[in-house]
């Protein structure tokens, strides 16, 4: 009898201890999509994809299956492509945000480790992914429009993004064309990024273990 009693209070022990290890697992899941670590080292939990198809965008490079973020950055991307339908911008162009559970991408980009990244194409046909905007005294080429400068524009005003990375041609070009405009220390000169910008959103406020990179600073031009 008392190793009867004595089996039953393991076996309850050990059932209950299974089910708040249960439990602990279904918070973790319900914490909802936590951006871990920094933008070139971190990985991501719980990300969102961002929809194939989608209103006033259009996903391109969709064999690398980096089309996942924090939910900040997917509602980010929906809503700007939106705003620039609205201001007839044009559908964007989407590239790389994340892949399904960060950490570095096959693709030669450092960053867009965390779910916070994303790059936006200039041209996303074919024959003009990869062609470059910048160029001559002025810093961009003919293949620069003013849309490309209103987008940038649109994007910088967005409360949730932090950098907004563009070749420095563009930084050039923008910085005399908007002359004074206090959004342009969100436009960082980068190398390459003649054909994109490359947009990074600051650290959700739920993701505890999301480092900062801290608001630029320094003149905007
Ligand atoms: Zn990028």
């Amino acid at each position: 009898m008392h190793l009867f009693i004595r089996c039953l209070v393991v076996i309850i022990a050990w059932t209950f201890s299974f089910n708040s290890f249960a439990i602990v697992k279904r918070t973790e899941a319900e914490r909802g999509p936590q951006s871990v670590g920094h933008y070139w080292g971190g990985h991501l939990v719980g990300g969102k994809a961002l929809p194939v198809q989608g209103e006033g965008y259009t996903l391109i490079r969709l064999e690398r299956h980096n089309n996942y973020g924090h939910e900040v950055l997917i509602d980010f991307v929906q809503r700007l492509s939106q705003k620039a339908t609205a201001h007839n911008l044009g559908s964007l162009w989407i590239g790389d945000l994340s892949a399904r559970r960060g950490g570095r991408l096959a693709a030669n980009h450092r960053s867009h480790q965390n779910g916070l990244d994303v790059d936006i194409f200039f041209y996303g046909e074919k024959s003009l992914q990869s062609a470059s905007v910048v160029g001559g005294k002025t810093g961009v080429n003919k293949l620069w429009k003013p849309e490309h400068g209103e987008l940038i524009r649109l994007t910088s005003e967005e409360s949730v993004v932090e950098r907004i990375f563009v070749n420095q041609g563009i930084k050039k070009h923008l910085c005399k064309q908007y002359k004074g405009a206090s959004w342009l220390s969100k436009v960082r000169a980068a190398k390459g990024h003649a054909n994109h910008i490359h947009v990074r959103l600051s650290c959700p406020a739920d993701s505890h273990h999301c480092e900062a990179q801290g608001q630029p600073t320094g003149r905007a031009c």
